[in-house]
């Protein structure tokens, strides 16, 4: 049988509210929308009692899901659990019951939570693998950890855990008693990082691991076949937790592959182009530090519920769009929590049925993420132990800035992917892009070898970071940095001298609004330095250089990130075409023409285009790197539930560009093979 992109509904059974009417809307369900898994919920949300006893799992929750699961198997369909607590996600009146007994959080303020474990404590890692164990015996497909398995945003308290046993086990490393205010500034203090933060870093790496290994050893005793997955939230905060993803995903995958659930940073309807920016910081970046050797499982969630949060196609380009991920199925959640079940005036069941061909085709041909095409914008997950903060006043400041070129270049059509930095990476003749502090996870020999080997896009940033370094600012010829400010009267907007862009001659991009600092930067040798654009004041007075290429091969894009509105002065039409322009000079790179909001995935044999507009493009146009253009393409849509293909012709490809006369509709995800 050919492989499927996986459909599991996330559903919701309240084992003192279900019946057969209930039964029979969920079997119909699942069969008129083509779903292949169902994910039941054990104690979810409104349903939530806090963390259970095993008695009233094995009373009351599991018997109720075996009952339909029998059903449903008899239709091939098969049966997962997503218990909805590991930690608990928030306190909501709730305590933890003596019989059960174990301590709970205290944030970096001291703030004490009354139902969220604290992780270290064996009572709770001894209850969480047996609970575990205990589900383990329904034999489910898959085995979910929730999101809640994290050490911050765990309304009232936020970043975790500082109890006493914690600030014993820091003290114990530390050499020295140590008080939680006096740990928690120094883990925060501002310049390099200090033993008190590593210590922070790693005890709670090291904590989520053990956790997650006692947990995949109880299950396979149990239920061999059963596989153990892992919902994950924002990269960045799991940065300020120093997660470990390869080694929280060995330790819990036993010897399956790992099972990952990205975020879809969309529970309301948003903008479509806002969800672009957001989808590539939080859905690619996790999905590349999760790694190749996974089944992703994307997480559409409408919350609260019902086409009045989220409009039919906006759920369709959620789903459709994950084609972009690599990805081989999706976790539904469509329906409320509280034990409502299935609501057919919604209309899903026909969505998802006519977008299924489309999604098998990716599944069947899926993207091999190793191999991307298009610029790598690199990310560690160590960022937030070598970055240095400013004030040590707020864990946000340990947040790594290192996805902004991601989101833009993204959003802006042009082929990139995170990629993921590790310590023995080794890069060459690549097109690299680095943002934020990512400079200081690595070493001056590592920065000298990737921008001597590499094409490389740099923001302000990193040229700070260069000229903080004795030796390294000669690597792109400055001579001075001065930083700006935005908003001071100095600097108004950039102009691209001598160029025309969409029929605008010396054409202006703003240095005021919505905007980082100006990275006012003198170079030394104007013979290897190309000045593409320069700042003016308001009152037209020449500055100083912006978009500046060095050796034919450092880009430098000379801004930091504004705090509220970081990189929005970037996505402008004029902008995304000086890039363009730019990537055309040093690189052989695929990206779209023409198509504002369009986005483009490629590997050597797959293109996917996903409209992230609600407007038509009239046609497809790619800028096609050399090697795509020698290629006979296939392209793939649907209508309806029927899946059409087309044959790209080789005279539609001119001037390095493709132009396919297809009509791609709002919000619509296509794909195309060779
Ligand atoms: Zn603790």
């Amino acid at each position: 049988m050919a492989e499927t992109y996986q459909y599991s509904l996330r559903f919701a059974i309240d084992p003192f509210n279900w019946n057969e009417e209930r039964a029979k809307k969920l079997i119909k369900f699942c069969q008129e929308a083509r779903i292949d898994n169902v994910v039941f919920f054990i104690n979810p949300e409104e349903l939530n009692q806090g963390h259970l006893t095993i008695d009233q799992v094995r009373t009351h929750w599991l018997p109720t899901v075996a009952k339909v699961s029998k059903r449903l198997a008899e239709m091939d369909i098969t049966t997962s659990l997503n218990p909805w607590t590991t930690l608990m996600h928030s306190d909501r009146g709730q305590k933890v019951s003596p019989e059960l007994g174990f301590g709970t959080m205290v944030d970096y303020r001291g703030q004490h939570a009354e139902s969220i474990a604290c992780p270290a404590d064996p009572r709770w890692v001894e209850y969480i693998a047996d609970i575990y164990g205990e589900y383990a015996k329904l034999q489910p497909k898959e085995l979910w950890l929730e999101d809640d398995f994290r050490h911050y945003n765990h309304t009232p308290i936020k970043l975790a855990c500082f109890c006493e046993r914690h600030m014993k086990i820091y003290s114990e490393k530390l050499g020295r008693k140590v008080t939680r205010t006096e740990f928690v500034k120094k883990l925060l203090q501002p310049g390099e990082p200090t033993l008190e933060r590593k210590i922070y870093l790693n005890v709670a790496r090291v904590e989520m691991k053990k956790v997650a290994r006692l947990i995949q050893k109880t299950v396979a005793r149990i239920s061999p076949t059963t596989r153990l997955g892992l919902m994950s939230s924002f990269p960045e905060w799991h940065a300020v937790e120093g997660r470990d993803w390869d080694g929280l995903f060995d330790s819990l995958s036993g010897t399956h592959l790992r099972v990952s659930r990205p975020h879809l940073p969309a529970y309301n309807e948003v903008s479509p182009l806002q969800y672009s920016r957001d989808f590539e910081r939080y859905s690619r970046v996790t999905t590349e530090l999760v790694g190749k050797n996974s089944d992703v499982y994307p997480e559409l969630e409408s919350y609260m519920y019902s086409p009045f949060v989220k409009s039919r196609m906006f759920t369709k380009l959620q789903l459709e769009s994950t084609q972009m991920l690599g990805a081989t199925g999706i976790l539904l959640n469509l329906f409320d929590m509280m034990g409502n079940g299935i609501d057919e005036t919604y209309g899903y069941a026909e969505l998802l049925a006519e977008s299924k061909d489309l999604m098998n085709l990716g599944t069947q041909h899926r993207l091999n993420l190793e191999q991307l095409d298009g610029v790598k914008v690199l990310v560690s997950q160590d960022a937030s132990f070598n970055l240095q903060t400013t004030r040590g006043e707020n864990p946000e400041e340990l947040l790594p800035k290192e996805y902004s070129w991601l989101s833009l270049l993204g959003s802006l059509g042009v082929a990139c992917k995170p990629e993921k930095w590790t310590n023995t990476s080794n890069f060459e003749n690549e097109v690299l892009a680095v943002s934020g502090q990512f400079f200081n996870n690595l070493n001056d020999e590592q920065i000298t070898a990737l921008l001597k080997k590499n094409v490389m896009f740099l923001d302000g940033e990193s040229v700070q970071i260069l000229f903080e370094r004795p030796t390294l600012r000669t690597l792109i010829d400055a001579e001075k940095l001065e930083i700006k400010r935005a908003r001071t009267n100095y600097q108004s907007y950039e102009q691209i001298d001598g160029m025309v862009i969409d029929q605008i001659e010396n054409p202006r991009v703003t240095m005021l609004q919505h905007t980082g600092d100006y990275y006012k930067i003198a170079y030394e040798n104007a013979n290897k330095v190309e000045i593409l654009s320069s700042a003016y004041s308001a009152k037209a007075e020449k500055l100083g250089p912006v978009m500046t290429i060095i050796n034919g091969r450092t880009v430098i894009l000379p801004m930091n990130t504004d705090p509220k509105y970081g990189w929005e002065s970037q996505y402008y039409s004029i902008k995304a075409k000086l890039l363009k322009l730019i990537l055309n000079k040093t690189t052989d790179i695929d990206y779209v023409v023409d198509m504002a909001g369009t986005k483009i995935t490629a590997s050597s044999n797959q293109i996917v285009l996903s409209n992230f507009t609600i407007d038509d493009q009239k046609q497809i146009q790619i800028h096609l790197s050399k090697t795509k253009q020698q290629q006979d393409w296939k392209l793939y849509f649907h209508e309806g539930a029927k899946l059409q293909e087309l044959a790209v012709k080789p005279e539609w490809i001119e001037h390095d560009v493709l132009t396919i006369p297809y009509q791609l509709k709002g919000l619509e995800t296509v794909i195309l093979l060779a």
